[in-house]
């Protein structure tokens, strides 16, 4: 079957068309998320919106199931069969600086947008990453170090191109299948295959922003005095707070190995009197081990978060939570601080709320809007993934009067997003008019069924 699905691609699209054994074959089916193989029995790497209608085509024709493979950043469950289709190829970035909008291939990483548009001195509302896939991340919202100033991302989806389940090319915009844009933005999966998208951009000509290490010895104090800190925060900052342990390995940085740190990343657009006067109190809530906040081109975002940009392995879990009140702090610093029995190198927690409250124009699919912090959980050690599921069952039970129905699929890893129950019901339609058959799966979460089952994958 494989053989004459990749013959009969091989005849209809320009990219090459591989099997497991090809020359190639690897490294087209490559993920960052070193803890997730794709094996499927075809790849296609696709050069045109084309390419993906003969691909969609003859999967739904073999009736075979068929994933979109970007970076691989989001690639949570093994695939083991079918079809995959990568984008890469499909790299091309136009910024229009009149219109403030670029439009991008379904290839392309936010490193290459924010190259072009600072150009012309603007700026995508982009991920804590650099090296995060543009439409994977769009689809799922997207809550970045703008967050509370600019909202999710997928408020700036303006307009795509999209090849449905059944192979037709639609252009989808405000005025043309807004059923489907609305879907886009933050649906994630199951909702057609995009090969292009147009986001809005933003100009940023000043930003205060970096991030604080604080010694392990303070996490409460930091922990406590941030949440605290956050019920009036000053809605253009968004702040996030991760604690990381580092084993006292050699492959772990001299500095690093052995310590547990604490982050707390600020990000104000705007001048930086009025930055340092809003990070005053976070900046004193504790003896600061490195203080990396002050001015920083909008073009150097990626230095807030300084993610990993070299593929590895990780386990990631992930929820939202409404609020901080009813000391959160004291419930999360025993589930999920320094000296509680957890085997996660680091958990995180985003502020939220601000402009990600507010719907955009048409509305969208996103989860969390109502959602005032997001948590992470991300465990690197292979030794550790099969603990990590129960360890954050565990966790989100002890959190319970904080957690939110929702969840996000950018944020929840490896488990099932939820949606409301209306934007569910919504999203199930609008995935069965665009793929009746149900062609379309992904490599990440997904939940298609029943929202507030939680779990692994519906
Ligand atoms: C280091 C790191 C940092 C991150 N930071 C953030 C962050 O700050 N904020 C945030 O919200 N999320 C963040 N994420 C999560 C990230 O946004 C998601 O994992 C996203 O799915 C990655 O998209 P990708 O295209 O790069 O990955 P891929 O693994 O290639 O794609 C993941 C899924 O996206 C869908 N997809 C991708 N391309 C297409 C397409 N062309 N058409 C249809 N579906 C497609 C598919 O369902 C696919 O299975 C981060 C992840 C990592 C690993």
């Amino acid at each position: 079957m494989s053989r004459t699905l990749a013959d009969t691609l091989s005849a209809q699209v320009t990219g090459p068309v591989l099997v497991p054994g090809d020359d190639g074959y690897d490294d087209e089916v490559a993920a960052f998320n070193l803890a997730t193989t794709l094996r499927p029995d075809v790849a296609v790497g696709a050069t045109s919106t084309q390419d993906v209608v003969a691909a969609v085509r003859a999967a739904r024709a073999h009736g075979v199931p068929l994933v979109v493979h970007a970076t691989g950043h989001g690639a949570e469950h093994p695939v083991t069969s079918g079809l995959l289709v990568s984008t890469r190829r499909l790299d091309a970035v136009h910024v229009d600086p009149a219109a403030r909008t670029a439009t991008v291939g379904a290839g392309v990483r936010w490193a290459a947008v924010a190259a072009a548009a600072a150009e012309h001195g603007l700026a995508p509302v982009a991920g804590s990453s650099p090296t995060v896939g543009v439409v994977g991340y769009l689809l799922g919202g997207g809550v970045g170090p703008f967050a509370r100033s600019h909202g999710f991302s997928s408020d700036r989806l303006l307009g795509a191109t999209v090849v449905t389940g059944t192979g037709e090319v639609v252009e989808v915009s405000a005025a043309a299948h807004p059923d489907l844009l609305w879907a886009l933005r933050g649906g994630k999966h199951g909702l057609g295959v995009v090969t292009q998208v147009t986001v809005g951009l933003v100009a940023m000509p000043e930003l205060y922003a970096g991030s604080w290490t604080f010694a392990a010895e303070h996490v409460e104090a930091v922990v406590r005095g941030w949440l605290a800190w956050t019920a009036t925060a000053d809605p253009d900052t968004t702040t996030s707070l991760a604690v990381a342990r580092f084993p006292d390995l050699p492959v772990v940085p001299e500095p690093l190995r052995g310590r547990t740190v604490l982050h707390l990343r600020f990000a104000r657009p705007g001048d930086a009197a009025t930055g340092e006067a809003v990070a005053a109190p976070l900046r004193a809530l504790a003896p600061v081990v490195a203080d990396e906040v002050g001015v920083l081109p909008v073009s150097e975002t990626a230095r807030i978060f300084a993610d990993p940009t070299e593929p590895a392995a990780s386990w990631v879990g992930g929820a939202l939570l409404t609020h901080a009140e009813d000391d959160l702090a004291s419930a999360w610093l025993a589930a999920l601080g320094p000296d509680a029995d957890h085997p996660f190198l680091a958990v995180e927690l985003r502020h939220l709320a601000g402009a990600t409250s507010l719907d955009v124009d048409g509305g969208s699919a996103v989860s969390g809007r109502s959602a005032a912090f997001s948590l992470g959980v991300l465990a690197v050690d292979p030794r550790a993934f099969a603990a990590a599921p129960d360890a954050t069952a565990r966790a989100l039970d002890a959190l319970r009067p904080w957690l939110a129905d929702e969840s996000n699929p950018n944020l929840c890893g490896a488990l099932a997003p939820r949606w409301h129950p209306w934007t569910q019901q919504r999203l199930d339609d609008v995935r069965h008019r665009y793929d009746p058959d149900g062609v379309l799966r992904s490599t990440g979460p997904t939940n298609p069924t029943n929202p507030l089952a939680g779990g692994e994958e519906g």
